[in-house]
């Protein structure tokens, strides 16, 4: 057991709340490591990060949650909490003691304007229940294998955060856990019972970086974007709404970039419209061989999604506006939901595609989450680009959600020098973002991997405020170690 040898094992509490382990089949998460004690993909998460543990906890109630918190509080041990392992910034991953996985936590009920879920129900579960009711849960974030807590504590966006932004505007209460025992049910609009210090916030449509502490904060606000280290989330209550009357989905080749960038700054302001994605070249060339069918002369796309009261007479418009940008006229557009699972889909495999390269190389994955404001978005793209360029040429794509200026550049490392030279580049990104206004972390938090990017956007005063918010609220340190602040 080497250096956790330290870490009491509390056998019985496992043998209760602990039953024998499936094992799953899961996108992009390949089962990695050997441990004797815990199945291995407890032990990393999407991004190809490995920790090492004592012991897994899977607790079914609240209850046995609010149990295991108190051992690991009596025996100070470090607790990692673990929803759907798709975090691609190792916030889920133990560097040491106990995970606690919500994973059996996964009753879900639904009523008009609300679902009821626990921490552990898995986004596709979610919008599928609500499709069934006429309803959907404004943000998408692609990988629907996320949970309900850890998407809440990553403040996760994805895709149509365009119209609907991050899930923390759609969380309308919440049942937490915290480290002195406390079970909170907390409503939007509940402040916290304690004095905080503000910080400001980047001025981008996305972030996920940091506490978001705010003057007269309520709770919702302060765990969304937490990452698991201030309270343990068992229930959340979210906001449905109305499925639109009908809507229109596109997939829009162009036969330059600069033609899919001008597109994209003219299509911002079109009625309805709640998803505008970016894919570039070599994106396209990445998963050719999946869809042989994308024009051979495209030079980039742009997909989009628009809510409109007749998918007919939306159409006609569109066919005006990809005339007047140049778009080619192989491009794919569709009405029904086939059609929109089909461009998800499509989407959806750069970033697998991605993963499976880089993993398969043995090798972590390298992407960025920056976002700057809107008015960057072109100049931060074109520093992307011109990096990408000279230190990455033919190793990287670039695609993402150019709608709210948040493209992810994934590098595709040959071997581990190379990827040196990929993370180092990731911070110059960082800093390049920070000086046009964003931020470090728009949707996929910091976790461990990224944690030493907070201090590039944040002064030392204003760490120390979210320090003393975590000291207020963990006093011994033990939830979510290493995560956001990596030395204690
Ligand atoms: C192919 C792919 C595509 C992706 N696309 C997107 C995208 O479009 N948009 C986006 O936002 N993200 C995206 N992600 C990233 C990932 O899906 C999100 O970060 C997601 O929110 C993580 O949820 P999870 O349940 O898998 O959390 P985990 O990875 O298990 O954990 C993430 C963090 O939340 C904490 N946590 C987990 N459960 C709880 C809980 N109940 N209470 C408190 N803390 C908890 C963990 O400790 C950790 O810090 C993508 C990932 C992949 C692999």
């Amino acid at each position: 057991m080497g250096k956790h040898q330290h870490v009491p094992s509390n056998a019985a509490l496992v043998a209760r709340l602990t039953p024998p382990l499936q094992r799953y089949n899961r996108i992009g998460n390949p089962l990695v490591l050997a441990s004797p004690f815990i199945a291995d993909e407890y032990l990393s998460d999407a991004s190809g990060f490995h920790g090492s543990a004592s012991q897994l906890f899977r607790p079914a109630n609240v209850d046995e949650v609010h149990e295991i918190v108190k051992a690991a509080v009596d025996s100070k041990t470090p607790l990692t909490l673990s929803g759907g392992r798709t975090g691609l910034t190792g916030g889920c991953v133990p560097r040491d003691g106990w995970i606690l996985s919500l994973d059996r936590m996964n009753q879900l009920s639904l009523e008009p304007a609300v679902a009821h879920a626990g921490a552990g129900v898995l986004l596709h579960e979610i919008h599928r229940e609500a499709a069934t009711t006429g309803q959907f849960l404004g943000p998408d974030p692609t990988e629907t294998w996320a949970s309900v807590g850890g998407a809440i504590n990553c403040n996760a966006s994805g895709s149509r955060s365009f119209r609907y932004g991050a899930l923390r505007r759609h969380i309308l209460g919440l049942e937490i856990v915290l480290m002195d025992g406390r079970v909170l049910h907390v409503r939007r609009g509940d402040k916290v019972d304690f004095p905080v210090t503000p910080v400001p916030l980047p001025a981008t449509t996305k972030h996920s970086a940091g506490y978001y502490l705010r003057p007269d904060l309520d709770w919702i606000d302060l765990i969304a974007s937490s990452e698991g280290t201030l309270g343990i989330v068992t229930r959340a209550d979210l906001q449905l709404l109305p499925a639109p009357a009908a809507l229109l989905a596109g997939l829009v080749f162009f036969p330059s970039d600069a033609l899919a960038l001008r597109a994209v700054r003219a299509w911002r302001p079109v009625a309805g419209l709640r998803m505008i994605e970016y894919v570039d070249k070599p994106s396209l060339e990445l998963i050719h061989a999946r869809y042989p069918d994308i024009p051979a002369d495209a030079e980039a796309a742009v997909l989009i999604e628009q809510e409109c009261e007749a998918s007919d007479d939306a159409a006609d418009e569109w066919l005006a506006r990809l005339e007047e940008h140049g778009a080619l006229e192989t491009s794919w557009f569709g009405a029904g939901a086939r059609d929109r699972e089909r461009f998800r889909v499509f989407r959806h495999a750069l970033p697998e595609e991605v993963h499976r390269i880089v993993r398969g190389r043995g090798l972590q994955t390298i992407g960025s989450d920056f976002a700057v404001p809107i008015a960057h978005n072109e100049t931060m793209l074109a520093f992307y680009r011109e990096q990408c360029e000279q230190h990455f040429h033919g190793n990287y794509v670039i695609f993402g959600h150019i709608g709210d200026a948040h493209v992810h550049v994934n590098l595709l490392p040959l071997n581990k020098a190379h990827a040196q030279t990929g993370r180092d580049l990731m911070v110059t990104f960082a800093k390049r973002a920070v000086e046009l206004g964003g931020t470090v972390g728009a949707e996929h938090g910091l976790g461990k991997r990224k944690a030493h990017l907070l201090p590039l956007l944040y002064s030392a005063e204003q760490i120390e405020a979210m320090r003393a918010v975590k000291r207020r609220l963990d006093p011994e340190w033990l939830l979510g170690r290493g995560t956001l602040f990596p030395a204690i």
